[in-house]
C-alpha cells in the first residue's frame, strides 16, 4: 500500500453457534440435511407461533463474551430487523439492536511479533436467514434448513489497520470459538465468515474515511485478498479526484474483485423495534460466574504457560496451542513423564506428519500420550537411538502397540557393546582404503559415509555415539 494512506478496517464476525437445535425452536442444526428436512412452522415463519430462546445459545454468547473481555449486559433484548428476502419468511430477522448481551472487550493479536489489541464493540445474538438455491433450472428455490441458526455477531472497532491484521484477527477469533466448543469455526460450512469494513484516509489524517462494507467473505485468504483489492480501489478513487461512496460491496472470489451490490442501508431502513414475542433477558450474576469459572484456559495464557514452565520456544509454544485437543495431547505426554521440548519435537514432526497423510485428527491417533512417553524414555535411557525410534513409531502408529514391546518383539534394542561396533568398524575400514585416505587427509564428509556404512551393516543399531568415538580413536 502507498504509505499516503493509512487503511481503516473493522470486522463484523458471525459464528455459527454450535448448539443441537436451532435458537428459537427445537429444529436440528446438521450441516447438509435433505433441504427443509429440519423445519417447523417456527423457523418458517408461520403466523400464531412463538419463539422461546435456546438456553444454550445465551451460555455460548455469555461465555464468548468472558473469554473475550467482554461486559456482559444484566438485562438485553431482542428487536426485529424488518426487511423482505425470500429466505427470511417472516421478513424480520430476530436480532438484538440497542441492548445487546455482550459490550466492549478486546482480542490481542500478534503484529510483526508485538501484540497489538483490538478493541471489540458488542456482540450479540441472532437468527440466521435460510438459503436461497438458482442453480440448475429456471426456478429459484428456498431452503430454511438453515433458517433460526443461533448466530453470534462479533463486532470489533476500527482498529485493524491492514489486511495481515485482519486476518490475524479472524484467525485469533476462531482459535478462541475453537477452544470454548461454542462454534466449529468451519469456514467453508460458512459456520464463520465476515463482512470487512473497510476505508482508507490520507496519512496523517484524524478523521476516518468513507467505508465500504465487503460482504461474503468466507476464507482466511479471501479476508486478505478482499480487503488488499478494495483498499487499492479506493485509493485509485481519491487519486482520481473522486470520492469514496458508502456501500455494500459483494467480494467476488472468482474474480477477485468487489463489486458495488447496494448502497449501505442505514438503522432506520430495518425499523428495528423490541420484538413484543420474546421476554427480556434477565441474566443472573452468579451464572456468569458459574460459567467464568467453567471457561477453558484460553491460547495467551497457555502459550505464556508452554514458554515458562516448559521452556519451549515461542514457535512450538505457538503451534502447540493453536488446538485445544493438540495442547491437551502435549500436555499428556509431558504429564506421563516425558521431556517437554522432546515431546514437542516428536508431535510437530512425525506425529503431525502421519496424521496429515492419513486425514486424521489427534482425536483419533492410533498412538496414546503416555505410548509416545513410553517412546521418548527409551531413547533418553540410550536403549534405542534416535533413528530406531523412528522405526519403532511407525509401528506403534500402525498397531497401536507400546514402544518396548515392539523393540522387544524386533530386537532393536541398540549396540552399545563398544567391542562389537569396534568389529564391524574394522572390517568397513579395510574394505575402504580409498575413503580412508581420504578421512585422513581431512575431508570431514567421510565421517558421514563411515557412520552411514556401519549403520547399514548392524542393522541401524550401533549407538551412533559410541560408533563416532570409535572412529576419531581409529583415525589418531
Ligand atoms: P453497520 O451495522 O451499519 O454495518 P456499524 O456502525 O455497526 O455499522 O459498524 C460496523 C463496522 O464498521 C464496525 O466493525 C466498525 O468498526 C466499522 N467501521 C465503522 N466506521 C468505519 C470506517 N470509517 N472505516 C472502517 N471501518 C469502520
Ligand atoms: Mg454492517
Ligand atoms: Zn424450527
Amino acid at each position: 500500500m502507498s504509505t499516503k494512506y493509512e487503511a481503516v478496517i473493522g470486522l463484523e464476525v458471525h459464528a455459527q453457534m454450535k448448539t443441537a437445535t436451532k435458537i428459537f425452536c427445537g429444529c436440528p442444526t446438521t450441516f447438509g440435511a435433505e433441504p427443509n428436512s429440519q423445519t417447523c412452522p417456527v423457523c418458517c415463519g408461520m403466523p400464531g407461533v412463538l419463539p422461546v430462546l435456546n438456553r444454550k445459545a445465551l451460555e455460548f454468547a455469555v461465555k464468548t463474551g468472558l473469554a473475550l473481555n467482554c461486559r456482559i449486559s444484566p438485562y438485553s433484548r431482542f428487536a426485529r430487523k424488518n426487511y423482505f428476502y425470500p429466505d427470511l419468511p417472516k421478513a424480520y430477522q430476530i436480532s438484538q439492536y440497542e441492548l445487546p448481551i455482550c459490550e466492549g472487550g478486546w482480542v490481542d493479536i500478534m503484529v510483526d511479533g508485538q501484540t497489538k489489541r483490538i478493541g471489540l464493540t458488542r456482540i450479540h445474538m441472532e437468527e440466521d436467514a435460510g438459503k436461497n438455491i438458482h442453480e440448475g433450472t429456471a426456478y429459484s428455490f428456498v431452503d430454511l434448513n438453515r433458517a433460526g441458526t443461533p448466530l453470534m455477531e462479533i463486532v470489533s472497532e476500527p482498529d485493524l489497520r491492514s489486511p495481515q491484521e485482519a486476518a490475524a484477527y479472524m484467525r485469533k477469533l476462531r482459535t478462541i470459538l475453537r477452544y470454548l466448543g461454542v462454534c466449529d469455526g468451519n469456514m467453508e460450512e460458512g459456520s464463520l465468515r465476515c463482512d470487512a469494513n473497510v476505508s482508507v484516509r490520507p496519512a496523517g489524517q484524524k478523521e476516518f474515511g468513507t467505508r465500504a462494507e465487503l460482504k461474503n467473505i468466507n476464507s482466511f485468504r479471501f479476508v486478505e485478498k478482499a480487503i488488499e483489492y478494495e483498499i487499492a480501489r479506493q485509493i485509485r478513487v481519491l487519486e482520481e479526484g473522486g470520492k469514496v461512496i458508502q456501500e455494500t460491496r459483494l467480494w467476488d472470489s472468482a474474480a477477485g474483485v468487489t463489486q458495488s451490490m447496494r448502497s449501505k442501508e442505514e438503522a432506520h431502513d430495518y425499523r428495528y423495534f423490541p420484538d413484543p414475542d420474546l421476554t427480556p433477558i434477565i441474566v443472573d450474576r452468579s451464572w456468569v460466574d458459574t460459567l467464568k469459572a467453567s471457561l477453558p484456559e484460553l491460547p495467551d495464557a497457555k502459550q505464556e504457560r508452554y514458554k515458562t514452565v516448559f521452556g519451549l520456544p515461542e514457535a512450538d509454544a505457538e503451534q502447540l496451542t493453536a488446538e485445544l485437543p493438540v495442547a491437551t495431547w502435549f500436555e499428556q505426554v509431558v504429564g506421563a513423564g516425558a521431556q517437554p521440548k522432546a515431546a514437542a519435537n516428536w508431535m510437530m514432526t512425525e506425529l503431525m506428519k502421519y496424521l496429515n497423510d492419513d486425514n486424521r485428527t489427534i482425536d483419533d491417533c492410533p498412538i496414546q500420550p503416555a505410548q509416545l512417553a513410553g517412546l521418548l524414555t527409551l531413547i533418553d535411557k540410550g536403549t534405542i537411538s534416535g533413528k530406531i525410534a523412528k522405526t519403532v513409531f511407525e509401528e506403534m502408529y500402525a498397531t497401536g502397540k507400546d514402544a518396548a514391546a515392539i523393540v522387544k518383539e524386533k530386537g532393536l534394542v541398540q549396540i552399545s557393546d563398544s567391542g562389537a561396533i569396534e568389529q564391524a568398524l574394522d572390517e568397513i575400514l579395510a574394505r575402504h582404503p580409498a575413503e580412508l585416505e581420504r578421512l585422513k587427509a581431512g575431508d570431514e564428509k567421510l565421517v558421514g559415509f563411515f557412520v552411514g556404512q556401519l549403520m547399514k551393516a548392524m542393522r541401524g543399531k550401533a549407538n551412533p555415539q559410541i560408533a563416532n568415538e570409535l572412529l576419531r580413536k581409529k583415525l589418531n
